[in-house]
Formats: structure tokens, sequence, C-alpha cells
């Protein structure tokens, strides 16, 4: 067995605690137990061995993407394994964690700024396209519109959730990052049977209706650039697929993504926060018959110095923390 065999089959888990007074069950998707730490690798390799199977990535090729975070890492991983050169362009807000997990793994790292236009030839999507071009062997990942995206998650996530709730699934909840994960999940799963599906955006993200300014929650959502006011959809987001988009702010993402870790002992980033927050007031409208499965995208160690540190909390204007991981009643 490879370490890419270790790729998906993770397991359910029941949330008991933040779930009081809940009728329903509502289990976590582990996502955060695959090698690469995150949901990632699935669309990762995915898209590896569909461009393999086309011959745009041949031996002693080199897998380009332009990423801040988890899809950097899963093809770092596969790239080491299969003896390819990754070159991962990321924008200089990228968490100093995130840069040495890639560097880990001895993908080349380009760091160039952020917050900049699409436009802008410095933009992290336009240095990453530039290279690939000019890199012999070169191939752009491109998960923001490669069908091998939500293709991973239709032939893997949504029929193992399928199996693992023995058909009994009623709603399925995941963040919208290319939205590769609901798109996919949320095709199979409406083709196996009555399964509902909702998107979790942070508040002010374009999906739910938000008007794109900035927010904290990293790799969900969609933020639009105040000069270029570009809202352009990826096509790995199918928006026919998803019933209902529930619409979480920061302060409430941080705190169950810091309750998750204090109560139910499962160590999170923000975006499991956000969609956990999404899934507790769909299950809270559901009797004992209705079950919630809701994704985990990755681990809370790529965020030890961020949502769970005190200090960073204060200086980012969220309230200081009081018992049980809960964030204190003043207003940021
Ligand atoms: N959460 C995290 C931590 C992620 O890295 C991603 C991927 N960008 C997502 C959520 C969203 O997943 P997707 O891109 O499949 O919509």
């Amino acid at each position: 067995m490879s370490v890419l065999d270790a790729i998906g089959d993770t397991p359910l888990i029941r949330l008991t605690r933040v779930t009081a007074g809940i009728a329903a069950e509502v289990h976590l998707k582990a996502e955060f137990l695959n090698p690469g730490g995150s949901v990632k690798d699935r669309a990762a390799l995915a898209m590896v061995e569909a461009a393999e199977e086309s011959g745009e990535l041949r031996p002693g090729g080199v897998i380009v993407e332009g990423t801040s975070g988890n899809t950097g890492i899963g093809l770092a991983m596969i790239a080491a394994q299969r003896g390819y050169r990754a070159l991962v362009v990321v924008p200089d807000k990228s968490s100093a964690e995130k840069v040495a997990t890639l560097r880990a793994y001895g993908a080349e790292v380009v760091i160039t700024v952020g917050g900049v236009p699409r436009e802008d030839p410095r933009h992290v999507s336009q240095v990453a396209a530039r290279l690939a071009a000019e890199t012999p062997g070169g191939w752009l990942a491109g998960q923001y519109d490669n069908p091998a995206n939500p293709g991973a998650h239709r032939a893997t996530t949504g029929p193992e959730i399928w199996r693992q709730t023995g058909r009994r699934v009623t709603h399925f909840v995941a963040g919208v990052g290319t939205g590769g994960t609901i798109s996919g999940t949320g095709a199979f799963l409406r083709s196996a049977g009555p399964v509902t599906i909702v998107g979790a955006d942070p508040e002010n993200s374009v999906y739910g209706g938000g008007d794109g300014s900035p927010y904290y929650v990293e790799s969900i959502g969609h933020y639009v650039h105040p000069a270029t006011a570009e809202d352009v959809w990826p096509e790995s987001y199918h928006p026919h697929v998803v019933d209902r988009i529930e619409r979480v702010g920061d302060r409430e993402s941080i705190e169950m993504t810091r309750r998750l870790a204090r109560e139910e002992g499962v160590l999170v980033g923000a975006s499991t926060g956000t969609a956990v927050v999404a899934a507790l007031r769909v299950a809270r409208e559901l009797g004992p018959d209705g079950l919630v499965v809701v994704l985990a995208p990755d681990s809370g160690r790529a965020y030890l110095s961020k949502y769970f540190d005190d200090g960073w909390l204060r200086r980012n204007g969220f309230p200081a923390p009081v018992a049980r991981g809960s964030l204190a009643a003043a207003s940021p």
C-alpha cells in the first residue's frame, strides 16, 4: 500500500455535546484524517490521475498550482510519491505552517503578493499560469475549473457517506471553496436518494448573497476584490446541486471551532466550524429520523497560531475567550 492508497475512506464521527437538545443525528466526515491532512488530497489525486491519463502530465513533469493551502499540500505529497516536481505559488499571507509543510514535502514555493486583483500579473493564479507555461513539462492543476475536482467527490466522498450511513443520510452540509466538495458529493447523494444539500458560507461571501467584503475564515466562500468587483463563480461549483445556503459569521465559526476541540475532542480548522454551525441549524429543524453529515475539511493543527490563540483573537478584534472555548459576550 502506498501513502496515496490511504486517501479517502475517512470515518464518520458522531457529535454528542454540541448537539445537546437536538433529536437528529449529526456526524462529521473526518477528512482531516487523509494523509496530507485534508479533503483536498482527494481532488489532488483525481486531477493528477486525469492529467496522467490525458498525457498532460508526463514522467519527469512539474505539477504547478496557485493555492494558499491544502490543495498545494495534497499535490506536493503526490508529487513526492510519484516522482514529479511540485511548484506551488502562495500569497504572502499564507501561514508559516502551510509554507513549511509544502517545503517539507519537497515542493518549491513561490511567494507572491496577496490581495491584488485577479488581472494583476502578480496575482497567485496569474503567476501560477505563467510558471506552468514557462516550465518545461509544466502542468497547471487548476482546481477552480478542473472537472476532476468535483469528479473525485462524486466517485468517492458521496458513495462513502451513502454506505457509511446505511443509506439513511437525509442532509449533507459542506463549506464551499472551489465548490468541488459540495458539487461532487451533492450530485452523488441526490442521485442516490432524497438528500438535501446545504452549503455553509461565510457571511460576507457572495455564494450566499453577501457583498464580498473580507472575512477571517480561510479556504471557503468567495471574496470579491473591491477594485474589480469581480464575482465569477468557479466552474467547479455547480449551484443547481445546492438546495440551501446557510450564512455564518466569523465569530460564530471560530467559537464553534474552539468548542469542537474542547467539548468533542475533535481538533479542526475554522471552515469546519462554519459547516457545523450550519449543520446544527439544519438539525434543529429535524426529528429523530434526521441524519446530518457535515464535512470536516482539515485539522486545527494548521491554525494553532490563529483561531486557537487568544492573543490572535484579541489582535483581530474578537472578544477574549471565556471558559470552554466560548468567546466573551462583548461585541468585537
Ligand atoms: N475548507 C478547507 C480548509 C479547504 O482547504 C477547502 C478547499 N479550498 C474547503 C474548505 C472547500 O472545499 P472545496 O474547494 O471542495 O469547495
